[in-house]
């Protein structure tokens, strides 16, 4: 059978779990050839491979680190001989944290936490892919959030993390074209293992620590009335990596929120 991204291989950041997780097991379900994963959290990576075997390559460190993301890159073309999609998407929430609540410290050590993991490990992704990206005319994937539109999807420094990625999608899609296209594919609230800054103590804090209380606030507030699972936004990063599906799509967030964000009231 054949799939929409056969051939392919791809570079994903935060696979380890959640979403990037999910997008890693679609797109072998796609019929890519090989996948780098890129996560700090090394028993996530390993589950991956131990269940997908030699098409998973992975690299555990730090998206903040360049050398991680340069060694993922160079893992893909050593193992898998080419690079068709980046998808940055490793990430940290400030779990709705107002600005009333910091200390001018406090605001300091968690807005560099924050911002170098959920923004510059996003362009660091795209710096390492940039050369193999433009050999094979391929895409890069930014995975923004409702919070990328809108007010009260986080705290003031998720929110402003959020929107930047809808300015570096739009500037890398005009930077990097005619070659490589830049797309972002914007969640609504999901059920995953989202933690936070060290900064303020919240890494083992989780969005999911109450699964059950979670679906029914999602249920009550989401216009298609359900829970979104990880697996709920894969298609979109699937047809945005599809250079045969999406070819004149570039600059674009393709928003997966069960309707949250175009609701006024
Ligand atoms: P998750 O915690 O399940 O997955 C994030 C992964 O990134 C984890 O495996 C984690 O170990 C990894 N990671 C975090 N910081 C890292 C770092 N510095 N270096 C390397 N790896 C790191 O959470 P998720 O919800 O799947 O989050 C993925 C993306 O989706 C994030 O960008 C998040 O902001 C975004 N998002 C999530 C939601 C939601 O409700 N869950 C909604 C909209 C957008």
């Amino acid at each position: 059978m054949s799939g929409w991204l056969d051939g392919q291989v791809a570079f994903i950041t935060g696979a380890g779990d959640g979403i990037g997780r999910a997008v890693a097991e679609r797109y072998l379900k796609e019929g890519v050839r090989g996948i780098v994963a890129l996560d700090r959290d090394a028993s996530g990576l390993s589950t991956l491979t131990k269940t997908y075997g030699c098409r998973i390559a992975t690299v555990t460190g730090d998206v903040r680190s360049y050398a991680c993301n340069e060694e993922a890159v160079k893992l893909a073309l050593s193992l898998f001989g080419r690079l068709d999609t980046v998808v940055g998407n490793a990430g940290v929430f400030d779990f709705r944290r107002p600005l009333r609540s910091y200390t001018g410290e406090s605001m300091a050590a968690t807005m560099d936490e924050l911002f170098a993991i959920n923004l510059r490990g996003y362009l660091y992704a795209a710096m390492a892919g940039r050369e193999a990206l433009i050999a094979s005319r391929g895409s890069i994937i930014f995975t923004a959030s409702v919070a990328s539109f809108n007010a009260g999807g986080g705290g003031i420094l998720y929110t402003m993390g959020k929107h930047a990625v809808v300015g570096m999608v739009k500037q890398l899609a005009l930077e990097l074209a005619p070659d490589i296209r830049v797309n972002g594919v914007g969640p609504g609230g999901t059920l995953t293992g989202l933690s936070g800054t060290d900064a303020l103590g919240q890494t083992e804090r989780s969005i999911n620590a109450n699964p059950a209380a979670f679906h029914e606030k999602m249920a009550a507030g989401v216009p298609l009335g359900f829970a979104q699972q990880p697996e709920d936004h894969t298609g979109l990063y699937v047809l945005l990596a599809s250079a045969a599906n999406a070819r004149a799509v570039t600059g674009e967030i393709f928003m997966s929120d069960g309707g949250t964000g175009s609701r006024s009231v």
